[in-house]
């Protein structure tokens, strides 16, 4: 049962244990609790996927993964940089535990470890000596199969799209896919990487044949369809109001006003995010 005691988690599919976080602005307090994370748990052992934006979160996943499980964590996945997602990888650090992530993720951690240690120092644990930010000990390039033990989950390195080292979740027993931020449902996508990039892959998610998409943000869609129709939407009128403003000569300034309208009220957080789109997206269109 979805507790707080268990961390509300979620067996959203047999042996895949979720958890959705909370749909807050990074000026929270809750900020440490955004992204949606979990594991699952095969015969042998255990695969947690993302660990919190914060040590406290990803003990909160910890403990309740043990409530669970007596099994051993033989792998965390990152599923890219940004700290809601990877902060919290201290809590399951263990000899017996591999961290993976793209080949690109030692390079994005190594880029962003100064950034982590002045604006997340309570995530951190500040008090905690040294500096627990956790690079990755296996990578890939491509596909690589983990087994679990008797279930087999195959991780995929994406182009650059959210970010430039998205790494995906598809676990073959249950023909579900754990997209992380490739996808966003509820919660306005959140650009970093590239939109060109993003668009190619969120319409090859549209025509995959899974059963199930977890989102890295916002709730599991009941018609994930439609939840991967709504953010093509949203990423492709963002790409034709820029490139038309190009067009007629205009600059970052007149998108920042005049793009987005259409899509506001389609989106939680719309407000602080858009224009960090916009800007992430004109520097990308304007050199085409
Ligand atoms: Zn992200």
């Amino acid at each position: 049962m979805a507790t707080a005691a268990t961390f509300n988690l979620t067996e959203i599919a047999p042996g895949i244990h979720f958890h959705q976080g909370r749909q807050v602005g990074l000026d929270s307090p809750e900020r440490d609790d955004i992204a949606n994370i979990g594991f699952i748990i095969g015969e042998r052992c255990v695969a947690v996927i993302d660990t919190g934006g914060s040590i406290a979160t990803g003990r909160k996943l910890r403990n309740a993964l043990r409530s669970v499980t007596r099994k051993p964590v033989c792998y965390v996945v990152n599923t890219h940089v940004h700290y809601d997602h990877l902060l919290g990888n201290d809590a399951f650090a263990s000899n017996d535990t591999q961290i993976v992530g793209h080949r690109r993720l030692p390079a994005a951690v190594a880029n962003n470890r100064t950034f982590f240690l002045a604006s997340f120092a309570k995530e951190l644990d500040h008090h905690k000596q040294p500096a627990v930010i956790h690079e990755p000990d296996v990578t890939v390039e491509g596909t690589r199969i983990l087994d679990l033990g008797n279930r087999k989950i195959r991780l995929d390195a994406h182009v650059t799209s959210h970010t430039d080292n998205d790494l995906t979740v598809f676990d073959l027993n249950t023909n579900t896919l754990w997209a992380s931020d490739l996808l966003f449902t509820q919660r306005i996508p959140v650009l970093n990487g590239s939109i060109n990039g993003w668009i190619e892959e969120t319409r090859k998610l549209a025509v995959s044949r899974v059963d199930r998409i977890i989102p890295g943000h916002g709730a599991i869609p009941g018609d994930w369809h439609a939840a991967v129709r709504a953010q093509i939407r949203y990423l492709v009128s963002l790409r034709n109001e820029i490139r038309q403003i190009i067009r007629k000569g205009g600059f970052l300034e007149d998108a920042l006003i005049s793009t987005g309208h259409g899509e506001k009220q389609h989106w939680l957080l719309f407000d602080q995010n858009h224009k960090r789109n916009v800007s992430r997206a004109f520097a990308e269109l304007e050199w085409e």
